[in-house]
């Protein structure tokens, strides 16, 4: 797989896709390096966050302060193109050379909702737990086990999905006598769901 068809499945992942999910944890489980190792836990976490938990009133009470506030947001050509087919106005996005950008505030936020959210960019879809912007400091320290996400102190939602997981991972841990792998939590997660 080239970068474009990892970050195009990892995108279906993160909006809710289990197939794609399932595939790209099994592609990243065959190289079993500390960086493939925190990129499963944290696709998992953010699937999790993005479509396994309702965390639509924490984001209520915060206003929806991910979207008002940072630096620009990569839009990659598979989002704009996305964007562009379901309707959304592409005029909104910056331009920088060929790269396409979501400034901050947000043009696309209505009040603390997005406006766009079902097809919303990949970065958007990677808050918090696989923004690489936000974890740069626990990528750089991670070696294995689950990776100590650092999850911005105004994000109520965050910390909420953070805490249950860490549980999840904490019960199955003392089961297993082990770590559990992504694919693990999310075969628990699942079952726990039905
Ligand atoms: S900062 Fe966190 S709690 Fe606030 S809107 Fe964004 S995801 Fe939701
Ligand atoms: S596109 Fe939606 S989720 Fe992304 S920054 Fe804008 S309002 Fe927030």
């Amino acid at each position: 797989m080239n970068t474009e068809e990892i970050n195009l499945l990892t995108k279906r992942a993160l909006s809710g896709d289990k197939k794609s999910l399932l595939e790209i944890l099994n592609f990243l489980e065959k190289f079993d390096q500390p960086l493939t190792r925190f990129a499963s836990y944290s696709i998992l976490y953010q699937f999790a966050f993005n479509s396994l938990y309702d965390i639509g009133k924490y984001c209520e009470e915060c206003g929806g302060k991910c979207c008002k506030s940072g630096d620009p947001i990569q839009v990659f050509n598979f989002d704009y193109e996305e964007i562009k087919k379901m309707g959304g106005d592409v005029g909104r996005l910056r331009k920088n050379g060929k790269i396409h950008l979501l400034s901050r505030p947000c043009p696309f936020q209505n009040g603390w909702a997005c406006s766009i959210h079902k097809f919303k960019p990949y970065s958007c879809l990677s808050y918090p737990f696989a923004t690489e912007d936000e974890q740069m400091i626990v990528i750089k320290e991670y070696k294995d086990g689950i990776p100590d996400f650092k999850v911005p102190e105004f994000c109520t939602s965050g910390k909420v999905v953070k805490d249950r997981l860490n549980n999840v991972e904490k019960e199955l841990r003392e089961k297993l006598g082990r770590i559990p792998s992504a694919k693990e939590i999310l075969e628990f997660l699942m079952k726990e769901k039905t």
